[in-house]
């Protein structure tokens, strides 16, 4: 028998979700997570992943998978402090050290734990975290679990930002003062006002920490946000994950050889948390050589990008401010925003609306992910259908 208060909890809470029709349903993909997706024994165009470059299906990445399983298995065995450390993830954190041009990094097992290990290994309960807003949940949750005192600025307001720096610095209050931002913020596609953070930072005396989950591989390069404005010397955490444009899963702080040290010994995801499979390490290293050797691959993903923008904005979308690949089509109403990317779904488009928690309150919109993987036929295919639902709808003229 389950327990009535939690039978009591559930009924109130989800029950009132699913009657306001806010319960995300899940739809399972039948297929790989590629440019084409068939979901309910439909194919869809995919413009909803975080597959930047394709990679999650590259067969150069498949092959080193499957080497390397057949080598050291599938499972790393312990954690990475115990007998958890294969030379498959040295091999990967030198790689990603390189790419990044530190002295060093670290892996982990998501970008999300990467987060939850990264901050608290460094700030406790007498510091103080100047936050972004519009950072992510996994840089809020970190925060939380520092126990540090996380003072908010508003987005990317750099004037905010100074007065909060020079506020904490100035009261006495704390022994280190960090700031934490986005590289690109997911849900608007802006980059952060790196030049400046840094800037605030160095008068300030802060500690830097930038996650750049939807930069890297994206801009600078591939190298990310950093390495885009040439501050690759001047960033203490330069944070990534393994699972957007590097295709596979894990996430990784890149920095000096003492932070990445003192992350070995004083992360807890690192301790007490099984590594990541040598074959998903090994993939990541093999998406890290194809992306140090060449930039076909963001070349394309900004070519479709810009490709993809310019047909929806011409059709009469307002797709905000995004500076990146990231694509909203803001739509403004959560219940026709919904309905929008339900009927887009089916004509054959699959873009994913995004509403209010996730974004402010009216600025609901469907988030459009094109790769460098689309092919011109299908982000035209898609645009067609853009501009029948969106004049159906009433959406466009
Ligand atoms: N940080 C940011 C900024 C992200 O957008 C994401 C992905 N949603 C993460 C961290 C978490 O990364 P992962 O999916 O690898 O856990």
């Amino acid at each position: 028998m389950t327990s009535k208060v939690l039978d009591h909890f559930l009924q109130e809470n989800l029950g009132s979700l699913k009657e306001k029709g806010l319960y995300n349903e899940i739809d399972p993909l039948q297929s790989a997570n590629g440019p084409i997706i068939k979901v309910g024994g439909k194919e869809l165009i995919n413009l909803s992943s975080n597959n930047y470059l394709g990679l999650a299906t590259d067969e150069r990445l498949k092959q080193a998978a499957k080497a390397t399983i057949d080598e050291y298995g599938v499972g790393a065995g312990a954690v990475r402090t115990i007998n958890g450390t294969l030379d498959v993830h040295i091999k990967l954190e030198e790689k990603l050290a390189e790419f990044k041009h530190t002295e060093a990094a670290i892996a982990y097992q998501s970008g999300f734990n990467c987060n939850m290990a990264a901050i608290s290994a460094v700030m406790d309960k007498n510091d103080a975290i100047l936050s972004d807003e519009l950072n992510h949940a996994s840089i809020i949750d970190g925060c939380r679990l520092s126990r540090a005192k996380v003072i908010r600025y508003n987005h990317s307001d750099m004037e905010d930002l100074r007065a909060k720096a020079k506020e904490a610095t100035e009261s006495g209050l704390y022994n280190k003062v960090m700031v934490i931002t986005d590289g690109v913020f997911s849900m608007d596609g802006d980059i952060a006002k790196l030049p400046e953070i840094v800037k605030i930072a160095q008068e300030f005396d802060l500690l830097t920490y930038v996650d750049d989950a939807h930069g890297s591989g994206v801009l600078g390069k591939g190298a990310g946000t950093v390495k885009h404005f040439g501050l690759s010397d001047q960033v203490d955490f330069q944070i990534g994950t393994l699972s957007k444009a590097i295709g596979v899963v894990g996430g990784y702080v890149a920095g000096s050889k003492d932070l990445i040290d003192w992350l070995k010994v004083r992360s807890r995801p690192f301790l007490f948390s099984t590594s990541l499979t040598p074959g998903d390490a090994a993939a990541c290293t093999k998406a890290i050589e194809i992306l140090s050797e060449s930039t076909e691959l963001q070349e394309r993903l900004w070519e479709n990008a810009g490709y993809l923008k310019a047909g929806l904005k011409k059709l009469g979308y307002n797709t905000g401010d995004s500076e990146t690949p990231i694509t909203p089509v803001i739509i403004g109403d959560e219940v026709k925003t919904q309905a929008f990317s339900k009927r887009l779904n089916e004509e054959g488009v699959y873009a994913k609306s995004i509403v209010f928690p996730t974004v402010p309150s009216g600025t609901g919109r469907v988030r459009n992910m094109p790769t460098a993987a689309h092919t011109r036929e299908m982000l035209d295919e898609a645009l067609t259908v853009y501009e029948k639902v969106g004049k159906e709808m009433g959406i466009i003229s």
